[in-house]
């Protein structure tokens, strides 16, 4: 497991948080990684930084997701990039992770925060994918990141749960489609982890433990707990499993 040498990943949302995690992880596996984000240039040149200081190597792209046209920026970005590194054009892992949540129960949620979640959430992964593909070589991975939130009903998370609940039909179905070319789409659905999503939550000692409590490790989860499964469904270990959506949240469901 974990020779992604000769292989280029894109990473949506790997200036910070678990895509970070995912990017630096694949990095250390060997694959170049374009580092995408959307407006955090800072925390995008600090990932970038963290995996060209230990040996990798890395580029970023800016793109704003949920806008028109979003996907074709992303990846006219990523071709120019990928170029000045002297790289082969062509993409063979693709991380749909960049996400966005505006908390709300039913009687919160308004039209605009709605349209933005799918935006960001749901539709911008169906296109960057009809986009990857179009540079995808045979063999090629597409691993989107779910939540758990799918199957652990959380009401205040309404809209936010049912974009990322999209995202495990995307990816069910998908899966039948790319099979003749080699290519899996697996899901991966983490629980808590120690983001900046969850930072306020974390914040306190009572806080911290509530969702730790979730866990039978009893302790949030790390990017890098993510991350390492998201390296094995890239490499070619992970070959026989697709159409899934596997579970990482350290056993909250159970
Ligand atoms: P995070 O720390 O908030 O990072 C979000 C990343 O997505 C950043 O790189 C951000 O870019 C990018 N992004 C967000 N909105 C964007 C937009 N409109 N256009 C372009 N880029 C955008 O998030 P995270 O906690 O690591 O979550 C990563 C993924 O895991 C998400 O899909 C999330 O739903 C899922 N997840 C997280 C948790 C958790 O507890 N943290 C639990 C279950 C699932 P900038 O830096 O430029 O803003």
């Amino acid at each position: 497991m974990g020779d992604l040498n000769g292989k280029t990943a894109l990473v949506t949302g790997s200036s910070r948080g678990i895509g970070r995690g995912i990017a630096q992880r694949l990095a250390e596996d060997g694959a170049l990684i374009a580092v995408h984000y959307g407006s955090n240039e800072a925390a995008a040149k600090e990932t970038v930084e963290s995996i060209t200081s230990a040996g990798g190597r890395a580029f970023s792209v800016r793109a704003e997701l949920g806008l028109p046209g979003d996907a074709d920026a992303l990846f006219a970005g990523f071709d120019t990039e990928l170029a000045a590194c002297g790289a082969e054009p062509g993409l063979d892992i693709l991380v749909n992770n960049a996400a966005l949540n505006f908390p709300g129960h039913i009687d919160a949620v308004t039209y605009e925060e709605f349209d933005r979640t799918i935006a960001v959430n749901t539709r911008a992964p169906l296109f960057i994918i009809q986009q990857g593909l179009r540079r995808m070589r045979d063999g090629g991975r597409i691993i989107n990141i779910s939540s758990a939130v799918t199957s652990m009903a959380h009401p205040r998370q309404l809209a936010y749960s049912m974009s990322k609940g999209a995202m495990d039909t995307l990816t069910h179905t998908l899966a039948k489609d790319l099979g003749e070319r080699g290519i899996t789409v697996n899901t991966l659905s983490p629980g808590w982890v120690e983001t900046d999503v969850t930072a306020a939550r974390r914040a306190t000692p009572e806080g911290e433990a509530a969702l730790a409590a979730y866990s039978v490790f009893n302790r949030i989860g790390r990017p890098s707990d993510i991350a390492d499964v998201a390296a094995f469904l890239a490499s070619d270990d992970s070959r026989w499993i697709t159409g899934q959506r596997l579970d990482v949240t350290g056993g909250s469901m159970l």
